[in-house]
């Protein structure tokens, strides 16, 4: 694993932690109000908690044949296809003297390119895999 997959892995999981950690705060902050509406709008961030600890936490480690979560292993991850594609960027416009002017969008040729990842389950030992796409620059 390249230590650039790491951060990314690492700061998904930072963001998901933060973004839960807000909303719940959120929730309670607006329980503590006890409107009507407050709570409602609690109750919705709670079950936003809730969707992001589900499917973006759990949902990734639950093993499809035993349905045991926390129990996939990463074993190894191979790139599957790729597919020319343009993407957009945002680029700088500069003015006279350097600085910011404005900002442009602009489309430049890049891949999309599809991965595999296997896991193997710790407790049943049954295969899967995941696949997923990463969009590259290629100028
Ligand atoms: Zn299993």
């Amino acid at each position: 694993m390249t230590l650039g997959r790491t951060i990314g892995k690492f700061g998904s999981f930072v963001f998901k932690c933060v973004a839960i950690i807000v909303l719940f705060i959120v929730a309670m902050m607006m329980f503590g109000t006890g409107s009507a509406l407050w709570i409602v709008l609690g109750i919705v961030c709670i079950l936003i908690d809730a969707a992001i600890i589900f499917f973006g936490m759990l949902k990734p480690t639950q093993c499809p044949e035993c349905k045991k979560f926390f129990a996939l292993k990463e074993m190894d991850t191979e790139a599957v296809g790729s597919e020319n594609i343009s993407m957009k960027v945002e680029t700088n416009d500069y003015g006279r003297n350097g600085e910011v002017v404005g900002r442009h969008e602009q489309y430049i040729p890049g891949k999309r390119i599809t991965y595999k990842r296997n896991y193997i389950c710790k407790k049943c030992g049954a295969t899967s895999s995941s696949s997923f796409s990463r969009d590259k620059e290629t100028v």
